[in-house]
Parts: structure tokens; sequence; C-alpha cells
């Protein structure tokens, strides 16, 4: 339950409503509890002008509210007869009905508003967090675990804030209001009458439960169900290709029995549920009509008739919100373990820290790493290895290195998004820990191994982390990065969608848009990794070509697995194993007869053999 606490700041910022909520939910039960009270008084007033035969005046007072005594007392003195005296004092209910719904309308509009508001700040709460979040948390935790805390735990946390907090208020108005009004009328009946009602709040807390079970083992077969659905969506072609239509056929029937039996079994609960609440709440009905009636019998004077109506009425209007404790403490449970699912990762630091004095400057691209170990901590795997490297302000560095020898760990940690685990990286001569993380990213022009574009139009793509669009940078880009053609036969040029509702693009055309996204940005640092590997030979130096012009004043480092003969590097880095080792220009490393040299080698002989 402490879990809980963490909502007190959100409960204080929506203070006003939450009060006003409370004040409502007392307001509606105080005006429900009075309507008992009018009826007594009218069944009473009825026995006594007819001189119903057999009736006493009660010699207990009444002890009814004093707004019920000011109006009765009022509407007696009015003289009329008596049917028009019973039909003002129906008048009255009406009246009592319609204010009691007035609050339980602000009380809705307090409360349940308040548990919105509350769910958007948390849903932003928890977003902002995710993205402060460094790289190796995103890899520990799978998106469907990140997706399930932001919508689903928020959303129970909400049942808490909103109806769960409505309920709690409206049990503790209607069971003080209407117990202080029943005490104050008959003492004994009333602990005869509320005797039965805790049975029915555990009753329904355990089946309860049962219930919240059920659906949960409900929820996680369906959700298997459409895992299941959508790969074999997204995958079929490579279904049909292996023919395998029968098998998935058969995987999904299996998944579909299992939420069939799991839902009928819920059903099976719920039908037995409902009816015995319903059972449950007529016999505390019956039994309040049968103790009143023996009490009556036993002792005319003191229980009446209006009472045993009073208490029926009472009665009644206990028994929802007593039902619903049940259904109120397992909403409470279940927000108090989603809130504890948030609280994990709202209290999980992100491992890259902003400096206290953060230093902000305009990076001029001097780089250079100083004996820089790195370990990817989950994993352990040394990705780097005692990994120097000097980089001028204008110079043009190539890494090359087979697949996992550490090229764009290279990258990551220059973007800071690991830290080193031995080493320091320094900017223009400040270690990067020093420097403002935000401007340091910014300043940085990155095109990753892996292109993640979004589903949006062509042009916010290109101009993603700009401030605003410019058409004519966008197309310039576009061009540098040679898919401006393809793009020109879109259906609507660069206003055209990405992705699932939009066009379908090729890998090396979402490598070359995620190109141009970098090329639209003026940063004085550029770091491409690997972008060219799904481009074929003759878009790749025509892009190569607008390279040299475009990257003419900038620091650059190009990470890639083919040689680009046709770019005049300063510096070639071979890496293997996280280590260098080779490192000089093209002409030097041919002529050393290395790694370089072979690849070299081998990537001439396949031109020649395309040629
Ligand atoms: P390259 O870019 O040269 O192919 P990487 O820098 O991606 O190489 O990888 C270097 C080594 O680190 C590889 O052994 C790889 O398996 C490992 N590695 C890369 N990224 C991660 C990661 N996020 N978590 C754990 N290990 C990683
Ligand atoms: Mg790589």
């Amino acid at each position: 339950m402490k879990q809980l606490k963490a909502l007190n700041k959100y409960f204080w910022k929506y203070r006003v409503r939450l009060g006003g909520g409370i004040l409502f939910v007392f307001l509606s039960n105080y005006f429900n509890v009075l309507s008992p009270q009018i009826t007594g008084y009218v069944i009473d007033f009825v026995q006594r002008s007819l001189s119903v035969s057999g009736y006493k005046a009660p010699q207990n007072k009444a002890n009814y509210d004093i707004l019920v005594v000011t109006v009765t007392e009022k509407i007696e003195h009015l003289d009329y007869n008596w049917v028009t005296i019973v039909a003002i004092c129906g008048l009255v209910i009406l009246v009592l009905a319609l204010l009691r719904g007035f609050f339980l309308f602000l009380m809705r509009q307090t409360v349940i508003v308040m548990s919105r508001y509350i769910e958007y700040d948390q849903k932003n709460e928890v977003y902002k967090h995710y993205q402060q979040l460094d790289s190796s948390f995103f890899k520990t935790h799978n998106t469907g675990d990140l997706m399930n805390r932001i919508a689903e735990d928020v959303s129970r946390v909400r049942m808490f804030t909103g109806p769960a907090i409505m309920y709690l208020a409206n049990l503790v108005a209607i069971i003080s209001l209407s117990v202080f009004f029943m005490l104050k009328r008959d003492a004994e009946l009333t602990l005869y009458v509320l005797a039965p009602l805790p049975i029915l709040a555990i009753t329904i807390y355990y089946v309860n439960n049962t219930i919240n079970r059920k659906s949960e083992k409900i929820q996680e077969s369906l959700s298997d169900l459409t895992t299941n659905a959508q790969e074999s969506y997204s995958g079929i072609r490579v279904i049909k290709s292996f023919v395998q239509e029968k098998a998935m056929l058969g995987f999904f029937a299996k998944n579909s029995e299992e939420y069939r039996k799991n839902a009928i079994g819920l059903a099976r609960v719920e039908a037995v549920y409902f009816p015995s609440i319903t059972l449950l709440i007529g016999l505390s009905t019956l039994f309040t009509i049968m103790i009143g009636g023996l009490h009556h019998i036993a002792n005319p004077d003191t229980t009446s008739l209006a009472t045993i109506v009073e208490f029926v009425m009472y009665v009644n209007m206990l028994t929802f919100p007593v039902s619903a404790i049940g259904l109120t403490a397992s909403m409470i449970q279940r927000a108090a373990a989603s809130q504890k699912r948030i609280n994990e990762f709202l209290d999980t630091p992100s491992s890259i820290k902003e400096p206290a004095v953060p230093v902000e400057k305009i990076l001029q691209g001097n780089i250079s790493f100083k004996n820089v170990d790195f370990v990817y901590g989950h994993t352990g795997i040394m990705a780097l290895k005692n990994f120097n490297l000097e980089i001028k302000r204008g110079e043009k560095v190539a890494i090359v290195g087979r697949t996992g020898s550490g090229k764009s760990t290279v990258a990551q940690l220059l973007l800071r998004m690991y830290d080193t685990t031995k080493g320091t990286i320094e900017l223009d001569g400040t270690d990067i820990k020093q420097l403002n993380l935000k401007a340091t990213r910014e300043q940085i022009s990155y095109v990753p191994q892996d292109v993640f574009l979004f589903s949006d139009t062509v042009a916010n793509n290109i101009s993603f982390g700009l401030e605003k669009t410019v058409i004519a940078d966008v197309e310039r880009a576009a061009r540098q990065a040679n898919v401006d053609k393809e793009i020109a036969g879109f259906s609507e040029q660069y206003q055209t969608m990405i992705g699932e509702r939009g066009v379908t693009l090729s890998g090396g055309q979402k490598q070359r848009i995620s190109i141009a996204r970098a090329l639209i940005k003026e940063p004085n640092l550029v770091i491409f990794d690997d972008c060219l590997s799904a481009v074929d030979a003759r878009t790749e130096k025509q892009i190569i070509g607008n390279l040299n012009e475009y990257l003419q004043d900038k620091t650059a480092i190009i990470i890639t697995h083919r040689i680009f003969s046709l770019f005049d590097f300063d510096k070639i880095v071979v890496l293997e194993d996280g280590e260098i080792v080779e490192q000089g220009t093209h002409q030097e490393l041919v002529a050393r007869k290395g790694y370089y040299a072979g690849l070299y080698d081998r990537q001439q002989e396949q031109e020649r053999e395309t040629e």
C-alpha cells in the first residue's frame, strides 16, 4: 500500500478537486438519507390523520434531521387536507432526489476528472523518464513491458485515483450518515439489521478476487493470441514460402482454445456472482422486515411501522456501497501492484549523469579517445580495449573492421549513449562527461547503423529534430543523399507517408532518407555508421561524391565495412576485437599488406567482376 504514496504529490496538486469531490459525496448522501425520514413521517402522518385502528402515537421521538423537522412542520401548518400534504411530501422527496443527483454529477465531475488529470500527468512522467534512461536500460527491458507500464499500469492506478476513491468516500459518507440516523431512531434494531452486512462485504470481496484472477488470465491469453496473429501477418511471406499455413493455424487454434476456456470459466463465475449478490441484498431487506416486524409485535410503542419502512430504505441504500467494498479493495490492491511496477522504473536512475556544472560550448570537432576500455554491462562483452584515437578538427577518419569488432561502439561512446568503463573521451579538450549532454548530442550529426524511420511524412522524417521544416533544405538534403528522384516518384512526393499506412521503402531508400536526415543539419561533427550497406555501388559513388563537398570543413567519422577508394581519408583505422590493429592512410595500409590490403584486393576483384 505504501507504493501508492507516490501519488500524494498528485493529490496535493489537485487538492481543490479532491476536496470538492469529497464534499459533494457527503452532500449527495446527505440528501439521500433524508428521503426515508420524509417517507417515515408521511406513514406516521397518514396513520395519524386517518386514525387507523391500532395506531398509537409513538412514545419516542423520531429524531429526524433538523431540515426534515422544519420542512414537515411548515407543511403541516399549511392546514391542507391529508391528501395534499402527502402529495407535497412526495414533491419534497423528488426535490431531494434531484439535489442528490446534482451533487452526484458534481462528484463525478471532480473526482473522475481529477483521476483523468492524474493519469495524464503520470503517463507524461513515465514517458519523460523513459526518455532520460540510458541505452542499456532499453537493452535489458523489452518494449512490451515498457508499453504495459505506461498504458495498462497507469490505467489501473487511475482506477484507484478515480472510482476507488469515489466509492470509499461514498461508503464512509453513507455509512456514517445512515447509521447515525438509524441509531438515533432505534439503536437496538440498528444492530440487528446491520449484522449481516459484513458477511455480504466479505463474500463479495472473495468472489471478486476470483473474478480478477480469471480476467487476468484471460488478458494474458488474449495478448498471446494477438501477438501470435500479429506475427503471422507481418511474417506472412515467410509462412507462405515455407508452406507453414497449417502449422500456424494449429498454433493459433491452440491459443484460441486457451482463451475460450478461460473466458468460459469467467462467465461461469460471473453467472453465479450477480444472482447471489441480488439474493444477499434481497435477504437483507427481508431480514430487516422480519426483525422489525418482530420488534413491532413485541413492542409497538418503540418500533413503529414507520421505523420499519425507514430501516428498509436505509438498508437498501447501504447494500450497494457495502457490496462495493470488495470491488474497491481489489481495485486498490491492483493499483498498488501497478504503482509498484511504475515506481520500479521511475526509481531507476539513468547511468548517464549530467555534470553538476555542465560546460556548454560550440564543438569544433577535435576528438580524442584516451586508453578507452568499454564493457557492455549486462553481457560482459568487452567491446573496446585500450582504444586510443586522436582526430583533429576537419579530419576525415574511416573505421574499418569485421562485424563485431567494436566499430559501432565507438560511435555510441561519442554520443555518450554509454560511459566508458575506463579511460576518457575528450571533445575539444573537455571530458565528454563534463559537457552538457543535450547540447553535445545536438551538435553531432549521426546516421545509425540500423535505420529507424517514423510513421510520418518523408519531409518530417528528414527534418526530424529541427525546429521547423524548410522544404528547400529538405529537398537539398534528399538530393545530396541521392534519394530525391525516388521521392519525386512517390504519390505525394515529400508529403508521402512512410510505414504501414504509406509507402514501403527498400532498405537502400531507408538508408538514404536516414542520411538525408543527418545531412540537413550543419554541425561540425558527423558520424556515419555503415550507412551505405544497402546501397548499390553506383549510388554509393554518387553519394560519396556529394559527401566530399558536404564534409569539407567538418570532422567526420565514417564507419564502414567497404572501402571508399574515392574518398580521401586523413586516417583509416582498422579494428579487430576492440583493438586497433592497423592505422594510416590508404596508401600506407595497402603497402602494409595486412587486413586492410586484403579487404581492398577482394573489393577490387568484385568490382571488376560486376563490371
Ligand atoms: P561492429 O559495429 O563493429 O559490428 P559493435 O560495436 O556493434 O561492432 O559490437 C562490438 C561487440 O560488442 C560485439 O561483440 C557485440 O556483440 C557487442 N555488442 C554490441 N552492442 C551491444 C549491446 N548493446 N549490448 C551488449 N553487447 C553488445
Ligand atoms: Mg556496427
